[in-house]
Parts: structure tokens; C-alpha cells; sequence
């Protein structure tokens, strides 16, 4: 019951026939107005003149030192990945920033480069053995397999992906892990390697692979040896890979063609609601946000000690771009500072001495445009940054302000009407919702064509397939493609590397036409659960941060759009939350508090054995386009692949209302078979690889539909057993056994077990059910419960009704 699109199909739809190059190119043109040089330092400046902002790579120890960068508001790329010498994350940064970095000690790397390899491994290993060799020899250490899985990428590439946690926890363990060639081949006759030791938080965590390693035959066994004398042989499973089942011949996917920007997008959404009334509508989202638009700024004195810089009082497009400014020596002695204003023009003379010297401070004009009444009607007048205006003022030859924007006439400047599209034959809040939305972040262009692309193939596919009638019909679908249209019609036409909204929450120091790309809210830090004022860590309390997580919980229209949806239609029980780069599949939690590594509440047992059940499908269904396959390593809770992100959306979600929420970072690393290296992505690849990622994302968005179908229709009661483990003299270990995700609630003291009874827990970090150890002969009741709340053997909980589960454990 998949849906596998691998035919190309050419459905032209509105849109297609504007041509590429005028909407990827984000060059100014000539007929908007040009700010004049002066009135734009160096800093961050718009798209065409960045000034080498550039996505940079940086190395650093551990987890404390992305949390410093993040917590700086240094904007971070969602990626990290280990190296030998800590981890490696990837940060937008202007050459002033860079060097900020680097002044306090950050080790920044020019390109963005590959993980180390296998040698490097080897070599690390040798130092380690040598060090360890002249230690004495340490007691054996207990070794837990969390994962052994292999799988295939691009090209058919084999992997191997393997973490394992030691009982020894000091730096010195060193572990090796070999494989065969495959069942009844020689142990260790596919190879050998050495695993890095992963650290977070200052905790250790387990060893793993920096990446998966390239593999030539799937292997059954790797063992695992341990320099401490740990050793543990175990199956590999394979990851991904589940069949899929062939698409229906009528099957039509692939509708996008360029990158688009939000307009495009959602005239795009308009067309089809309205091509498909039976099955589709628009929901106009209640908050609209603040608009494409700016204020009209103009900058003078540079950025020098008499720097001051005026901004208009309306928005550029509604007349603040007419205005103009001077300031002018009168070219006569003891001249009075005046202001005068003629229509938009505004006329400073400046005050001389007696020897026709310009003798205003900067601080004087400020004080007396914005003193005088005309003037003030039009512009507000402020001195740059830390400047205290002492110094005498510029001369400035009349100069237009600007509010910058290069965006063409058809974008419109005036606060824009968000739009969902709901898919659905029964829209009537009786089916399961799902709630699939995209850029949230504006730099992340694939995101958007992705959520669009999934809402196509399910309207022009209802008709003619049976997998996609089964799922329009039996959910309700809300898909949102455009979260943040404002910054990404900024990252279109101005700023590539706008991550956040447009609005600015800058006090005067910091809202100079130089911090224009440095203003606005990372919306996925700006919603309430697990937050930056609740003391969660990966968020910016700095307005000029590419984190910054605004000025309060939930201020901004885009954020509270998305929670006005949920609360809405409280049918929805999925989201979907779909970012790039890197090729993650992430659930909650999203944060942590930095001290201590103090997590918001795992999720619990079942419903982790959840996500990861249906991580299966859903990637899978990644994997079936062209063959990528999301690793092992960068799938699970946010923080535990990472890194924390206070005020996140699927926090959000799942805290406040339940809603089982993923997400996706599109754009995996691409593995070059040439180098034998992953190379990443970045925000915006050439079209030809955004497409195909949008595309492989659309599979996974669809997949998720498909298990939310599946959590609609499931009646099935789980079964469950309880496995003994060990025993010894006077105590006996055991466990429970579940058919499918389910928790299980269990009472050892011969009591009819509730929902309140004790839960079956997971024994740590991505390992298996906790282990129960009892010192007396122990009568066990317990039942289980799945996800979709079908209780094992018709039993009743609440009233004890029913048949429970119960077994004596006899201790040895
Ligand atoms: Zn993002």
C-alpha cells in the first residue's frame, strides 16, 4: 500500500511557463531605486553585494561548543556531524562575524569538507592503543548493541551503521567492530574499522561511526570488540529497504519545474482548490503577517563616529521611498542649524562658526529633524549604533531614502493572506487530521515545492488511484506550504540567507539600513513549550540573532497561525515539519536545558517504538525515488541527532495538544562514489538536485499520510508476553515482549494493573525495553495498550474488567 511514483509526467499547471532564470535571480535590477553607498555598511548587506556572507564550516570539541554558538545566536545550519577532532556544523556567517568567531577562539573552516575517513580512524585507534598500552589492563567491560544495521544509498552503495554503548564510559575505551561477507562467510571477513566515541553535553553517549561506512556485501553478523575486553556478537538488520509496492500505471507525480516563491506558490494552491472543489478547499489563516516591506532608511557619515541614519515613518511603498534628505554647509559664518522640508525633501542646514566651519554635531541634527514638526511628520532621525553624536555632522548631497526591497511590482508589499490548502472528501472533522507544512525557515527553498508537490499528486491522483483515493478520502489534510512568506520573499529577491521573518524588533541601535539583513524572528524558536524564556537552550534572546526567538512566546502572526490551525480542527493528530538540509528524520523531544542535559519529557516507551516503526516506512519511501537512504545516525528525538532548539513547532504540537509530530531536514548528504565521501547539500543546490530532493520528500510526506491511514483504521489489539531474562540465586530478571508499538502496564504485587500502574520504560538512549528484577517469587499482571488506545484481550483499565495478562516469575 505504497505509493511509488517513478514515472515522470509533464501535467503543466499555472506557473510553468515563467522562466527559470528571472525567478532564481536575485540580483537587483536596475529600475529599483539603489541606496547610496554610503548608507549601507558593511555588514550583512542584500543578495548581489553580500559581501562574502558565506555558509562556513566550523569544528568544534563537543556539544558545549554548538551550544555556545547557538546559544550566541550564531546562525547555525540544522546540521552537525562528528569529526574526529568534535563536530562539525555549518553557520551563515559575514566576514565580520567570521572573524568575531574566530577572535573568540573558534576553529573555522573555510569550505565545507568531508568527515574524516577510515585512516583517520586507524590512526586515531593506533594513538589510543599506544596510550592505553602502557596503562594497566582494565576489567572487562559490558557491551549494549543500540544498532547494527546496513543499508543502500545512491548508486546502490552498501553501509554499515553500528552504535554501541560500553560500560566504560572513560575516553581511553576503544572499540572495533568487524563483519562478515554475509551468512556462513568467515567473522571478519568483510572488513574491519574502529568506531568514534560520542559525547554530548559533556556526557558520554556511545560509540557509532562518524558516517556509515561503504560496504560491498550486506553482512549478517558484525562483532564488537572492546580494547577494556568487551566483546558482543550480534545480526545486522537491514534499515530501509521495505518493499514497495509498485504505483498504479495512471500514477502522475512531479509538478514543479523551478523554485518558487511564495506568491507563485500560493496562486499555485488558489488554481487547484479551485480545479478539485469535491476533494480540496483553501483555509485562509487568521493572523497575516507583517508584509514584505521595510521603512525608507538612508545612511550618512558612514559607519565612522559621526554616523546617523533616518527612517521614514511610513513604509517605503506607501511614500517613505519619496523622501529625500541634505544636509548642506550654508557657506556662510555663524549660520544657525535649520531644518526645512519642501513636499518630501528634507533640507538641513547646518550650523558654521564664525569662521564657516561646520560646527553641528551629529547628535544636533538628530535632535532638531526630529524636533522639527515637518520634518518629524515624515522621517525619524538616529545616531548609529554606540555613536554618542559628538562629532561635528557629514555634509550629505540629497539623497533618496530607500526601503531596499528589490522584489518586483508583483509581489505585493502590504501584509500577506497565509494559505493552507485542506484535502479531503469528508472535511467535516470526522477523519484523522494531518498537517504537513513547509518553510518555516525562508532560506530553505526545497521545502516549500516539496509540500506542494505532495498536494498535487493527491488531488490529480484521486481520480485514477486507488492508494491515493483510500487517503484523500479516509483523512483530512491540511498542507501549508509557504509558512514564512514574508523572509522568503526576502531570501528570493534580497537576502539568499534569510532564515527568519521580516519584522523588526531591533531598538534604534541596531536598526541602521546596515542590520537590514540582520532583523527578524526564527519562527521555529518562537513558540511556547520548552522556550528560551523557559530556560531551554538553542535560541537567541538578540534581535540581530538568526536564532533570535522574538520578543515573546508565540509573538509572531506565522507561528500563531500554525497554533490557531491545530487548536481549530482538533482532528489533526499528525504534523509534519519540513526544513533543510542534511537528511534528518526527527521527533520530539526538540530541547534540552543546557545544564545537565535536562531534556523536556521523552516520549514513552510505545510511542517511541512508534516513531521508530513508522521511521521504517516513511524512509523508506524516501529511499524508493532514487535510492538515498536517511542514515541510522540522524534518525530519532531532535536532541539525540542534533541539537536543541527551544520554542520549536513539533514541541509545540505534541506537548500541548498531543500531536504525534516529525521532522524532515530534506537534502541528505550526497555520497560520491568518486571521493567515497558525503558531501553536503547546502540551503539552495542547483535545481536539478532540489528537485529531485523535493520529490524523494514528497514520497516521505505522502508515506506519513499512509501511516496516519493506518493509525486511522487500526482495530487490531495488541498481544504481548513477558520474556525471562535471567536468574540467580534469589532474584530473577524479565521483560515484556509487544507484537507491534505498544506500552505496557504491569503490577507486581498481585494488584489488577491500570493506566496508572507502573509503564514498561525504555532502558536507555535508542535501547531496547527496560529490564525488571524481582528478589521473591512474583505474580506479574500487566496488559497493553497501542498507539491507536487498543487494549490487549478486550480488557477494560478503568473498570477491571476483562481479561489481563499473568504470569508467576520464580526466582533461581
Ligand atoms: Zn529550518
Amino acid at each position: 500500500m505504497r505509493i511509488v511514483p517513478r514515472r515522470r509526467s509533464r501535467q503543466l499547471a499555472v506557473g510553468l511557463a515563467i522562466p527559470i532564470a528571472l525567478v532564481l535571480s536575485p540580483l537587483p535590477s536596475l529600475a529599483d531605486p539603489v541606496p547610496p553607498v554610503s548608507a549601507v555598511p558593511a555588514d550583512r548587506q542584500p543578495a548581489g553585494a553580500q559581501n562574502g556572507v558565506a555558509l562556513i564550516r566550523i569544528i568544534v570539541p563537543d556539544q558545549a561548543g554548538v551550544d555556545r554558538l547557538n546559544d550566541m545566536g550564531v546562525d547555525l545550519a540544522e546540521y552537525k556531524k562528528p569529526t574526529d577532532e568534535g563536530l562539525e556544523v555549518h553557520a551563515v556567517l559575514s566576514p565580520e562575524e567570521a572573524q568575531a568567531l574566530r577572535d573568540q577562539g573558534f576553529d573555522l573552516r573555510g569550505t565545507i569538507s568531508d568527515q574524516s575517513d577510515v585512516a583517520e580512524n586507524q590512526a586515531q585507534r593506533r594513538q589510543a592503543l599506544a596510550r592505553i598500552a602502557a596503562a594497566e589492563a582494565a576489567d572487562s567491560d559490558k557491551l549494549t548493541v543500540l544498532r547494527s544495521e546496513w543499508f543502500t544509498n545512491t548508486g546502490n552503495q552498501r553501509f554499515l551503521s553500528v552504535e554501541v554503548k560500553s560500560s566504560a564510559v572513560d575516553a581511553e575505551t576503544v572499540l572495533t567492530v568487524s563483519w562478515d561477507n554475509g551468512p556462513g562467510t568467515e567473522p571478519g571477513s568483510g572488513g574491519t574499522a574502529t568506531m568514534s566515541r560520542f559525547t554530548d553535553a559533556g556526557q558520554y553517549m556511545y560509540h557509532r561511526f562518524n558516517s556509515p561506512l561503504p560496504i560491498n556485501t550486506a553482512p549478517s553478523k558484525v562483532t564488537i570488540t572492546s580494547n577494556r575486553g568487551g566483546t558482543v556478537t550480534v545480526d545486522v538488520k537491514e534499515w530501509l529497504g521495505a518493499p514497495q509496492k509498485a504505483p498504479s500505471p495512471h500514477y502522475v507525480s512531479d509538478f514543479v519545474d523551478h523554485y518558487m516563491d511564495p506568491t507563485e506558490i500560493t496562486e499555485r494552491i488558489v488554481g487547484l482548490a479551485a480545479e478539485f472543489p469535491k476533494i480540496s478547499e483553501i483555509v485562509d489563516l487568521p493572523y497575516k503577517t507583517n508584509g514584505y516591506r521595510r521603512l525608507a532608511q538612508a545612511q550618512f557619515g558612514g559607519t565612522g563616529a559621526a554616523a546617523f541614519y533616518v527612517s521614514s515613518k511610513v513604509y517605503g511603498h506607501e511614500g517613505g521611498n519619496d523622501i529625500t534628505f541634505a544636509a548642506t554647509n550654508p557657506g556662510s559664518a555663524n549660520s544657525p542649524l535649520s531644518v526645512a522640508v519642501n513636499g518630501k525633501a528634507i533640507s538641513v542646514s547646518l550650523g558654521t562658526d564664525a569662521a564657516g566651519a561646520v560646527n553641528s554635531t551629529s547628535k544636533q541634527v538628530v535632535d532638531a529633524v526630529n524636533a522639527s514638526a515637518p520634518a518629524a511628520a515624515l522621517v525619524k532621525a538616529s545616531l548609529y549604533r554606540a555613536n554618542t553624536g559628538a562629532a561635528v555632522a557629514p555634509t550629505a548631497a540629497t539623497t533618496p531614502l530607500t526601503d531596499g526591497l528589490k522584489a518586483p511590482a508583483n509581489i505585493s508589499r502590504e501584509p500577506f493572506q497565509t494559505k493552507a490548502i485542506r484535502i479531503g472528501r469528508d472535511r467535516d472533522g470526522s477523519k484523522t487530521g494531518v498537517f504537513l507544512y513547509c518553510q518555516e525557515h525562508a532560506r530553505e527553498w526545497v521545502t516549500p515545492i516539496t509540500c506542494l508537490e505532495t498536494a498535487e499528486r493527491l488531488l490529480r491522483n484521486y481520480a485514477h488511484d486507488r492508494t491515493t483515493k483510500d487517503l484523500v478520502d479516509d483523512l483530512d489534510i491540511f498542507i501549508l506550504p509557504v509558512t514564512n512568506p514574508d523572509g522568503a520573499h526576502y531570501s528570493f529577491y534580497d537576502f539568499n540567507s534569510q532564515r527568519r521573518n521580516m519584522t523588526n524588533h531591533c531598538p534604534e541601535n541596531n536598526g541602521d539600513p546596515g542590520r537590514r539583513n540582520s532583523w527578524g524572528v526564527d519562527l521555529n524558536r518562537n513558540f511556547s513549550v520548552g522556550s528560551l524564556t523557559d530556560g531551554y537552550s538553542g535560541a537567541s534572546a538578540s534581535c540581530t540573532s538568526d536564532t533570535f526567538a522574538g520578543p515573546a512566546e508565540l509573538s509572531e502572526p506565522e507561528a500563531k497561525n500554525e497554533v490557531w490551525l491545530t487548536h481549530q480542527f482538533p482532528n489533526i493528530k499528525f504534523a509534519m515539519n519540513t526544513h533543510s538540509y542534511g537528511g534528518y528524520f526527527m521527533w520530539p523531544p526538540g530541547a534540552y536545558k543546557a545544564a545537565g542535559r535536562e531534556l523536556l519529557p521523552r516520549v514513552d516507551f510505545g510511542t517511541e517504538n512508534y516513531f521508530w516503526d513508522a521511521s521504517s516506512e516513511i524512509l523508506s519511501a524516501v529511499q524508493a525515488w532514487r535510492g538515498t537512504g536517511i542514515w541510522p545516525g540522524r534518525t530519532g528525538p531532535v536532541p539525540d541527532v542534533l541539537y536543541s532548539a527551544a520554542g520549536n513547532s513539533a514541541d509545540e504540537h505534541w506537548y500541548n495538544r498531543g500531536i504525534i509530530g516529525w521532522d524532515f531536514e530534506v537534502g541528505a548528504d550526497l555520497w560520491n562514489p568518486t571521493t567515497k565521501r558525503f558531501e553536503p547539500v547546502g540551503f539552495q543546490p542547483p535545481f536539478a538536485e532540489g528537485h529531485q530532493e523535493a520529490m524523494e520528500f514528497s514520497n516521505g510526506q505522502i508515506a506519513i499520510l499512509k501511516v496516519a491511514g493506518e493509525f486511522a483504521d487500526d482495530g487490531k489489539r495488541p498481544t504481548s508476553s513477558l520474556v525471562k531474562v535471567s536468574s540467580g540465586p534469589g532474584t530473577a530478571t524479565f521483560t515484556f515482549s509487544v507484537n507491534e508499538a505498544a506500552n505496557v502496564y504491569y503490577t507486581l504485587d498481585g494488584s489488577k494493573p491500570t493506566i496508572q500502574s507502573t509503564k514498561l520504560e525504555q532502558a536507555g538512549m535508542r535501547e531496547g525495553a527496560a529490564h525488571i528484577t524481582v528478589d521473591k517469587n512474583t505474580t506479574v499482571n500487566w496488559f497493553s495498550v497501542d498507539i491507536a488506545g487498543n487494549v490487549e484481550r478486550n480488557y477494560d483499565p478503568a473498570t477491571g474488567t476483562g481479561n489481563y495478562s499473568s504470569k508467576v516469575v520464580k526466582v533461581g
